[in-house]
């Protein structure tokens, strides 16, 4: 993990909700990474674009009311990979502007960052289940927020810290984005993953091509990975998925 940035540069404190993985068993429709997927009925499972394998889903968790994010309290977010492909998310980066509708599904083809409104879900019974289905908790927090400068020392923008986390501002390393989604909503920090997040495999699942570890799996090649959201939730794909390092 990076270190923290030094104290003349932080400018500010604000809150966010710092998750960790229990080592304890989730359970129907908790907060997760693993565990089957929960998607409104009739959703087909995710697959891969490439190999057409059924994804993995990472993460799922229920936003609620007190993290005080731009999203209807009871929506789902659910991040899916396949098994096998898991090399960085490639989305155009726009720094501003506003995204065409085709960012809902060129960003990748072989994961996929989904924000459902609230509603029934079920749990899927297909996708592999590579990963040890633990329980995800949020507990509130604050994070210190600091500027990024450039080469010759000028401030270029503002970053948060490189933690798991939602909400906040995102840990922007080597460029930020404000652009609007194709429906003109603002694309709003949504969750947050450090460098080489770990997420705990079963023991008998072969190990995971290029991670950096044989009893973990990691997300997108372990980038630093921001998720966006449009904060209309014009569409469960309306997400942008951004990886940095
Ligand atoms: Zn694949
Ligand atoms: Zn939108």
């Amino acid at each position: 993990m990076s270190a923290p940035p030094p104290e003349s540069e932080r400018v500010r404190t604000e809150p966010v909700w710092r998750a960790a993985i229990e080592d304890a068993p989730a359970v129907a429709g908790d907060d997760a990474v693993g565990g089957p997927a929960w998607l409104p009925p009739g959703f087909a499972h995710p697959r891969c674009g490439r190999c057409d394998a059924a994804m993995q889903p990472f993460v799922q968790l229920t936003v609620r009311e007190e993290y005080g994010l731009p999203f209807a309290a009871g929506s789902r977010l659910a991040l899916f990979m396949c098994p096998t492909h898991n090399d960085p998310a490639e989305p155009e980066i726009l720094e501003t502007g506003r995204y065409p509708e085709s960012y809902r599904t060129e960003q990748g083809d072989h994961f996929a960052a989904l924000l459902f409104p609230p509603g029934d879900f079920r749990p899927s019974d297909a996708g592999p289940d590579r990963l040890r289905p633990l329980r995800l908790t949020f507990a509130r927090g604050e994070q210190s927020v600091a500027v990024v400068k450039n080469a010759a020392g000028e401030v270029v923008h503002e970053s948060g810290e490189e933690t798991f986390r939602l909400g906040g501002t995102p840990c922007w390393i080597n460029y930020r984005v404000t652009a609007e989604c194709a429906c003109g909503g603002r694309l709003a920090p949504l969750l947050a993953l450090p460098e080489n997040q770990g997420f705990p495999k079963r023991p008998e699942t072969a190990t995971q091509p290029d991670s950096f570890s044989s009893d973990e799996d990691c997300y997108l090649l372990g980038n630093v990975v921001t998720v966006l959201a449009c904060d209309r939730q014009c569409d469960p794909r309306s997400t942008l998925t951004l990886c940095d390092n």
